[in-house]
């Protein structure tokens, strides 16, 4: 397309869309680089993610760094079994966690219920009926290789988001209007 002085124009579609992926690569580099995840075991597997965080293993060089509280979390580990009892606990602490956040669903106790589905009537069959997963990571338990992997494919996953897909720009404009006007 040329402007009335012959000068070649860029149409306003493509011009939304180039600064859109600009900033998600820009934004989604950062969250990658520095996800941090929310402190929740609640049986063995949390003994292996609780290796991940000592020098051995060094996951704080991926930028994790463990977070007690969910308001300062984007990612939160569901290791362990997960009882009725603490579901509405877990549902509350997922949404207390500002948006964009992941879960990470580690071993079959959480992905399924384990050993728990076959005659328990107090284990979830599956964290994904409570909280959305991105990941699963089978196992029992997951070794910390293992979710070092688990890791580096949420990364991906994340390097490929779209702000406007996830609804940021618009919870972050909500935000912007309830608090500035
Ligand atoms: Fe324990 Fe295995 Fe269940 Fe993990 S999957 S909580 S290691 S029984």
């Amino acid at each position: 397309i040329l402007s009335p002085i012959g000068r070649p124009t860029v149409t306003q579609e493509l011009s939304e869309n180039v600064i859109l992926t600009t900033v998600d690569d820009l934004y989604n580099w950062a969250r990658l680089s520095s996800l941090w995840p929310l402190l929740f075991g609640t049986a063995c597997c949390f003994i292996e993610f609780a290796a991940l965080i000592g020098s051995r293993f060094d996951f704080d060089r991926f930028g994790l760094i463990p977070r007690s509280s969910p308001r300062q979390a984007d990612l939160i580990i569901t290791a362990g079994t997960i009882t009725m009892k603490m579901a509405p606990q877990l549902v509350r602490l997922y949404e207390q966690m500002p948006e964009p956040k992941y879960v990470i669903a580690m071993g079959a106790c959480t992905i399924t219920g384990g050993m728990f589905s076959v005659d328990s009537p107090t284990a979830v069959r599956g964290v994904d009926k409570l909280i959305p997963v991105d990941v699963y990571l089978p196992g029992c338990p997951p070794r910390p290789e293992a979710i070092i992997d688990a890791i580096i494919k949420l990364r991906k996953k994340i390097a490929n988001d779209s702000m406007q897909e996830r609804g940021v720009i618009k919870q972050t404009h909500r935000y912007y209007s309830t608090t500035h006007n």
